[in-house]
């Protein structure tokens, strides 16, 4: 078996810390090339951009975006009209618009299209979601509290438009929230806390129903110290289930049903390649709709100024 040549763009925590260990890990694919304005890795060819990579000749089949979410879609765009397949970390784009402007040309080429939500590899989420797909859902908090001196560093790209903000971390809930509950849920209304001196919420609160008028309370906050919380607790008619962790555990009714190691960056290259070798793509934007709905419709404060 051949493996997919791989190129993995823009080397910063997430390349670091999960795909460079899930490209090594796995034998479908080889890391050909990075792409870095400041770094290289070792025994790696390195570019500085993009478009020095495809203009060199190197022979590779994919890339691996892990850029910020802004530069995303001119990259993606670069990729696929050179021919090759494209994996998008998470968000996929800066906006939807940019993302379906991917998916089509990724289906006009008939080349490969991954939108990946990590989180949805997490080792109790399809649990969480078989569970629940048996049971009536009444309620369901969500809790994402985060600091984000502590996660995300002079990661300044965060605070600036199309950053996302506290939304970072936070669709990453609700890449869960769309996979597990059995219902469409939409926003009612919420509200997004904006520091005077950024451009991206550093806490919100947030109402949403599901289609049978079930609520579902979202509360985020980038500024938590303390116990850390990334928690979804659903009261259904046969028990409550809270999915903690970032979905790596499954407790019902108190007890703890199911916790695994975490897989979720080896999930998604086992993901991406059974794609490239069905020529398939996969391109769900529902956290990523949900997020723009809140920057559409939430109420918005000015909060005090923040600093790292
Ligand atoms: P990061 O540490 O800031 O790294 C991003 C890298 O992208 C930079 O090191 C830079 O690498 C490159 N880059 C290219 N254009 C850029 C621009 N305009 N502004 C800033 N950097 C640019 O960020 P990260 O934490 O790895 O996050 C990258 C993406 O992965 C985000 O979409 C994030 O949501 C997602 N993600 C992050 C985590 C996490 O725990 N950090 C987890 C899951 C997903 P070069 O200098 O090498 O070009």
């Amino acid at each position: 078996m051949t493996p997919i040549r791989l190129a993995l763009v823009g080397l910063g925590k997430i390349a670091h810390d999960q795909h460079a260990p899930a490209i090594a890990a796995d034998p479908r694919f080889e890391l050909t090339a990075v792409v870095s304005r400041h770094a290289g890795l070792d025994g790696v060819a390195h570019f500085a951009r993009l478009d020095d990579l495809l203009a060199d000749g190197l022979a590779i089949d994919a890339v691996a975006l892990c850029t910020p979410p802004q530069p995303r879609h001119a990259l993606a765009h670069l990729a696929l009209a050179a021919g090759k397949h494209v994996m998008l970390e998470k968000p996929p784009g800066a906006t939807l618009s940019e993302v379906e402007d991917l998916r089509q040309v990724a289906a006009a080429r008939g080349l490969t299209l991954q939108a990946t939500w990590h989180s949805r590899h997490a080792a109790a989420v399809e649990p969480a979601r078989a569970w629940l797909a048996e049971r009536t859902v009444q309620a369901v908090r969500i809790n994402w509290k985060e600091d984000v001196r502590v996660w995300h560093p002079g990661q300044d790209w965060i605070w600036e438009a199309g950053g996302l903000g506290v939304f970072d971390p936070a669709i990453n809930a609700l890449s869960i929230a769309t996979r597990v509950l059995p219902r469409p849920f939409f926003l009612s209304r919420g509200l997004l806390h904006v520091p005077a001196n950024r451009q991206s919420p550093i806490q919100a609160e947030l109402d949403f129903r599901d289609t049978a008028g079930a609520p579902i309370r979202v509360e985020l906050d980038f500024l938590q110290t303390g116990p850390q919380s990334w928690d979804i607790e659903v009261d259904t008619d046969e028990g409550a289930l809270k999915l903690t962790d970032g979905g790596a555990k499954l407790w019902i009714d108190g007890k703890l049903l199911h916790e695994g190691p975490d897989r979720e960056y080896p999930g998604l290259y086992d993901a991406f390649a059974r794609l490239i070798a069905d020529g398939a793509s996969d391109v769900d934007t529902s956290p990523l709709r949900h997020v723009a709905d809140a920057f559409l419709l939430a109420e918005r404060r000015v909060a005090p100024a923040f600093d790292w």
